[in-house]
């Protein structure tokens, strides 16, 4: 029976889990298909948001003052300028500096370089921070840096024209020399009367838009991925027109990921009912179980047979015998050890989903799964020894027992009959089992 009772229980718990598994993997699927839109709109924002940081700066370039230097390389509050003759240049490392550090709020450890190419005979070049490729490239261009990249990423040469295409340009990824890292720029044109003046630059590490993704699942509980593992459905094709010419960002989901979401999910939900269910059983035996013997109580098992007919079981209440001396000639400390062992003893001897009830001070109800009569006497007398025999205590005492079958009758029926036998076992002289 017990055997059966834990496969069941088993049996119950894996079919839970299986319903909560589908469940969540049905749930965690609907949840990411719905918030596809909100990805996009959020990519979308930050890209925005570096424009209009960028755009900003347009102003302090086109009203900056200007300041004669050397030919050479200078730093300015730490943005390095390069310039490859002697001449008045334009004055914004101040607000350059304010610029990066706004951006490096938008794009954090993804942030590279920021970099402003000012156009003219030989253009000159503002970085934050400067590297050797900087100036490399300047040179390698024979000081027309400005025109070789507008011309590689077809940065419209006049205002009118920029009106009509995208705003920002972001290049593909490339690795930059001497340092290797891979990145991507951003860039922005500005324009003065109409012609191309300068170019404001943001150099990002190339997984900045991964990284975006990420920070959007981390934000809103979602598990795109960029990147399509073995097994996946693709949700989007994130259109980077606001950005560039037709590239794409393919959002993906991984069916590994989501099982393996759904298995960790479904293991808590499983988990943490069955703990409230172990607590809460623990919480109904604290109610059921009387304190001094964790016997179940009288009024627990009125309420619980009330209104109700026992059958195929048999009902068996015992008393201790002159409890009285006991108590008088040791103590009520000891009296409480006897009872106390007395019901340890009958509940080692008794299955578990047969129960004890304490039914007074000394006296006890036991409900059996027992229906041969033949049984019922071999297991009273069985119960009556235990006690007789016990060696726990340094103190000898007995109980006598009265049994009854119970057989369609309530509770209150069968004790009452059992109450008889057990009176008739007192007459008899004590330490018997009598069975009516
Ligand atoms: P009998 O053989 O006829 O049963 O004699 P008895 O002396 O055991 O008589 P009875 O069953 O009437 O005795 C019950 C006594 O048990 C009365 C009460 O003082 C004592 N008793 C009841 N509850 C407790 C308890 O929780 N602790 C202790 N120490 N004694 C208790
Ligand atoms: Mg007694
Ligand atoms: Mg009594």
């Amino acid at each position: 029976m017990m055997f059966l009772k834990k496969h069941t229980l088993a049996i119950k718990l894996i079919v839970m889990n299986i319903i909560l598994f589908v469940a969540t993997f049905h749930t965690i699927m609907t949840f990411n298909e719905i918030k596809q839109k909100e990805l996009s709109f959020y990519i979308r924002s930050k890209v925005n948001l570096i424009y209009d940081e960028l755009h900003s700066f347009t102003q302090y370039y086109i009203n900056s003052e200007n300041v004669f230097i050397e030919k050479g390389i200078h730093h300015f509050n730490s943005v390095g300028v390069v310039n490859p003759e002697p001449k008045e240049i334009r004055k914004f490392s101040d607000q350059l500096n304010l610029l990066s550090l706004k951006l490096k709020d938008l794009v954090n450890d993804d942030y590279w370089t920021l970099a402003v190419i000012d156009k003219d005979q030989k253009d000159i070049l503002y970085c934050l921070p400067l590297r050797v490729a900087h100036i490399k490239d300047l040179y390698e261009y024979d000081l027309d840096l400005l025109g070789e990249i507008a011309k590689r990423n077809n940065i419209p040469k006049t205002y009118e024209e920029y009106l009509k295409s995208t705003r920002l340009k972001l290049t593909l990824p490339y690795k930059e020399k001497f340092s290797h890292e891979q990145i991507r720029s951003i860039i922005l044109p500005i324009y003065i009367k109409n012609n191309m003046s300068a170019l404001l630059i943001l150099d990002v590490k190339c997984g900045i838009l991964k990284n975006w993704v990420s920070e959007f699942n981390n934000s809103q509980w979602t598990i795109y991925s960029t990147s399509k593992g073995t097994y996946y459905k693709q949700l989007l094709d994130l259109e980077l027109r606001y950005l560039n010419n037709g590239e794409t960002l393919p959002i993906y989901l991984n069916y590994i990921d989501i099982i393996k979401f759904s298995l960790l999910i479904s293991f808590l939900i499983s988990t943490s009912l069955f703990s409230l269910y172990k607590l809460l059983s623990n919480i109904l035996n604290l109610i059921q179980l009387d304190s001094m013997t964790k016997c179940f109580r009288r009024d627990y098992g009125e309420k619980k047979f009330k209104n109700k007919l026992i059958s195929n079981k048999s009902i068996f209440i015992f008393d201790i015998d002159h409890f009285k001396k006991i108590n008088d000639t040791h103590g009520h400390d000891v009296g409480d050890q006897v009872i106390r062992t007395a019901a340890a003893i009958i509940k080692s001897n008794i299955r578990k989903s047969e129960q004890l009830y304490r039914w007074g001070g000394e006296e006890f109800v036991v409900i059996l799964n027992i229906t041969d009569p033949n049984i019922v006497l071999k297991k009273a007398e069985q119960l009556r020894q235990a006690i007789e025999g016990q060696t726990e205590l340094d103190i000898n005492f007995t109980i006598s027992i009265g049994c009854t079958l119970a057989h369609n009758m309530t509770l209150d029926e069968s004790i009452k009959i059992a109450d008889q036998a057990l009176y008739t076992a007192k007459n008899n002289g004590r330490n018997k089992v009598v069975v009516k």
